[in-house]
């Protein structure tokens, strides 16, 4: 397992150094409440190991968060009935991210709460789409 950063405030929650309000643990994965909630029941699901982002995390521990946050959503659904749930995950500065070890947002959204997670949907210009589909499939390996 990538070890513990020093300076990274979730590997201080997994080692039981800070606190935190604990929903789920297995080997590889940890859920707890985000303590600067958006909306009730709005909580976290990280990796135990530490990776940066998505593109540092293992395939192995995306998979255990994302199945941890299935599970943390439908227990979200049960326990605040929503109006609906966001899985949010930001990657860089430029996206959001203020805690640089990878989580994933279980986000319940209440109508009309403002949230600025949607944006205007608008028909793209298809070339360009298409062009675009053409870097990122080449991109891909
Ligand atoms: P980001 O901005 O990186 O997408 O999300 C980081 C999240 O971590 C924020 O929603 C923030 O409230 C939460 N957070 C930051 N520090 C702590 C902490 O010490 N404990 C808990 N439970 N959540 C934290
Ligand atoms: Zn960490």
């Amino acid at each position: 397992m990538a070890a513990p950063h020093d300076d990274c405030i979730f590997c201080k929650i997994i080692a039981g150094d800070i606190p935190c309000f604990k929903l789920l643990e297995d080997e590889r994965v940890l859920a707890f409440m985000d303590i600067n909630p958006f909306n009730d029941g709005h909580c976290l699901v990280i990796p135990k190991a530490h990776a940066e982002n998505l593109h540092a995390a293992a395939d192995d521990d995306l998979a255990a968060c994302i199945a941890a946050a299935k599970r943390v959503a439908g227990a979200v659904e049960r326990a605040v009935a929503p109006d609906g749930i966001n899985l949010v995950q930001a990657n860089g500065v430029g996206a959001g991210q203020s805690v640089f070890h990878f989580h994933i947002h279980v986000f319940p959204r209440r109508a009309g709460d403002g949230a600025m997670l949607n944006w205007r949907q608008e028909p793209g210009d298809m070339a360009r789409i298409g062009e675009l589909a053409d870097e990122i499939r080449a991109a891909m390996g």
